[in-house]
């Protein structure tokens, strides 16, 4: 291996490929909100930090969420961590670990605060506090009390706000960005730990080796598998897909979410914090539906209730519409001064997307693919587990991961809205804590392994020189499709069968896979190629582990399994692939049945009544 910044070669099929050799005590994989907080952490301790992205930062997907943040501030009523971490486990349907979900609330208020401090221009109350609104399944009193005002707002534009002020702070520290350089793959040892990552740079076709002693995967959720999501184009879930490459396992990948409020046609998203400003949903009779559902919190239940409910008002006949294929959001007697300071993005949205003035009518919604439970199993620090020798927890050494693309699990089988964004910065933060313990500033680091940039090249250049019959536009709309139809909202065993079968038989597929463009320069037919294979894995394990999970549990609900079954299914999915055989397996974890501290006690599962 070269020193920093010296070129080498690489020879694949005859062909040669220019690398640059760089060494960083710590490589972040990702800029939204979990990449940019874990990059400030390290800088911050002292660590030689790159962050690697492939997109500007302040383009991430954390750029679009809306709501808001949750932390028990109190700023609203009363209010307590406990308590958000009592709605947080029930939200989870009891899948969660309540290790992880303690540190998360615990933690919430003093990463909300340090936001606040570095200048995130949260919306305020009368008296100069951060505004707090409601959101779906955030009590008060363990769940006994009325809805909690817990999720801290920037108007409906949270995410934007939080990621240009940890932008900021970023190059405040002086962290190494690598903008548009897309990762291929990690680097693995023999002993199986994380040595690093392989980059493609996007516009000039160079690749970059970067050699470290900790990598740090914040890549983002896969809601792109699905034709119809909330999510960028960009979420394809690079990193999940390097994970199952390096032969470790995805957790709990059955657990997509689905947003009751995506605009009935285009997807995109209309925040819960509509709801939470007192907007309702209503069928084709006018009737405001969720009462029936959850009488106590009604149009606030967590998103798994309301998406199952909007789809049985449509199923029933209830649907609105010339086809009765959705359901109506109301906001026009909300007062239009509120709709213009809380809600500006969405009412734009709802404008350009739907062609509704939301101040006179209501915004025709569908619940659409929003957020990826799932994902690269971790403890609470980050650091990433596979299961050695019987122990589920064992930490892979060198490699963490944060953010949509982790599952710590704090969100078990269901997230409840605003507990994305502080998952971001309470598990970013802990990551740069843990990466301080870990790393010393400038530690020496072996020689990396001979073989590190033959493998992901061969893989890349054989995308680059793909010469089957069928474009990846063709492979990538098949396997959203079968998404789409056989893994979603509501689930059965004939279906997910049919639909296992689908995906497997579209990565099977993707051995005839036809690349136009060979050149290296802003490729983009290659790069979605790669993000296509990236995306086809998870499609494949989603699938597999929603037909094996015979049960239903917060967001992935059987028709023909509809009870919880605590008994056998009370443990966490671990799947894995075998890529040259195009096969995958199946194996578990036990859920955390313990807490962090004595301070709380491990909350017993019990049935979940809104
Ligand atoms: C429309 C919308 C609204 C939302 N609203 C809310 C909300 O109000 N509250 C809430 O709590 N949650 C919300 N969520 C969920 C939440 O925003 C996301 O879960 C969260 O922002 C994900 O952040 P992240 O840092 O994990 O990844 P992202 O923000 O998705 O960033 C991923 C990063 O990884 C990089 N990357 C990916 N692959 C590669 C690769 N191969 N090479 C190099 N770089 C790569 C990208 O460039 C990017 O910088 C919302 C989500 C959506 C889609």
């Amino acid at each position: 291996m070269a020193a920093n910044g010296a070129a080498a070669s690489v020879s694949i099929g005859g062909r040669s490929y220019p690398i640059t050799d760089h060494t960083f005590d710590v490589v972040v994989v990702g800029a939204g909100g979990a990449g940019l907080r874990a990059v400030v952490g390290c800088a911050k301790a002292g660590l030689n930090v790159a962050c690697v992205t492939k997109v500007f930062p302040t383009r991430s997907h954390t750029v679009a969420a809306q709501g808001g943040v949750a932390a028990a501030l109190a700023n609203m009523g009363p209010d307590d961590w406990k308590w958000h971490m009592y709605d947080t486990v029930k939200g989870s349907d009891w899948l969660g670990d309540q290790d992880a979900i303690e540190y998360l609330c615990r933690n919430a208020p003093q990463a909300v605060y340090e936001l606040e401090h570095w200048g995130v221009p949260f919306s305020r109350t009368a008296e100069g506090k951060i505004y707090q609104r409601p959101f779906g399944g955030m009590t008060t009193d363990f769940g006994k009390g009325p809805p909690a005002q817990r999720t801290c707002a920037a108007a409906d534009r949270t995410g934007h706000a939080m990621l240009h002020t940890m932008y900021g702070q970023a190059l405040k520290h002086e962290t190494k960005f690598f903008v548009e350089y897309f990762a291929i793959d990690l680097i693995m040892d023999s002993a199986g730990a994380c040595r690093g990552v392989v980059a493609i740079k996007l516009d000039d076709g160079t690749i970059h080796r970067f050699r470290s002693a900790l990598t740090v995967l914040a890549t983002g959720g896969y809601g792109r598998a699905y034709l119809s999501a909330t999510s960028a184009h960009t979420c394809t879930g690079d990193g999940n897909a390097m994970v199952l490459r390096a032969g470790l396992p995805l957790q709990d990948m059955e657990f997509v979410q689905f947003h009751p409020t995506g605009i009935y046609g285009a997807g995109c998203l209309i925040t819960e914090g509509a709801r939470g400003e007192g907007g309702y949903l209503t069928n084709s009779e006018g009737e405001r539906f969720m009462e029936r559902y959850a009488p106590s919190v009604k149009d606030l239940a967590p998103r798994d209730m309301v998406s199952r409910a909007i789809t049985v008002e449509i199923r029933e006949g209830r649907g609105v519409g010339k086809r009765k294929d959705h359901a109506f959001l109301h906001l026009e007697h909300l007062d239009p001064q509120i709709l213009h300071e809380r809600l500006p993005g969405i009412s734009e949205s709802a404008k350009i997307f739907a062609g509704v003035d939301v101040t006179r009518q209501p915004i025709p919604i569908l619940p659409t693919v929003h957020y990826n439970m799932g994902g690269i199993p971790t403890n609470y620090h980050g650091e990433v587990l596979r299961k050695v020798d019987g122990n589920p927890d064992s930490v892979v050494p060198g490699l963490m991961a944060l953010g949509e693309a982790a599952c710590v699990s704090v969100h078990g089988a269901n997230r409840l809205g605003s507990n994305s964004l502080i998952d971001l910065v309470v598990f970013g933060r802990a990551a740069g804590l843990r990466a301080a313990e870990l790393v010393k500033p400038g530690q020496s680091q072996p020689e990396l392994p001979a073989d590190s940039a033959e493998l992901p090249l061969s893989r890349l250049d054989g995308f680059r020189h793909a010469n089957g019959a069928t474009p990846t536009a063709e492979l990538r709309d098949k396997m959203q499709r079968v998404m789409q139809s056989h893994c979603a909202v509501y689930r059965t065993g004939e279906v997910l069968a049919e639909g296992v079968a689908g995906v497997n038989e579209v990565w099977r597929e993707a051995a005839d896979v036809k690349v136009s463009d060979r050149s290296l320069i802003w490729n983009s037919d290659l790069v979605e190629t790669l993000e296509f294979d990236n995306l086809i894995v998870q499609a494949v394990v989603t699938m597999e582990s929603a037909a094996n999970r015979k049960e239903s549990r917060g967001a992935h609900a059987r028709e023909d399994f509809p009870g919880r079954d605590d008994k056998n299914w009370m443990k966490h999915t671990l799947a894995t692939i075998d890529r040259e055989k195009k096969s995958t397996a199946i194996d578990y974890r036990p859920v955390h049945d313990y807490t962090m501290t004595n301070e709380v006690a491990y909350i017993e599962p019990k049935a979940r009544v809104y």
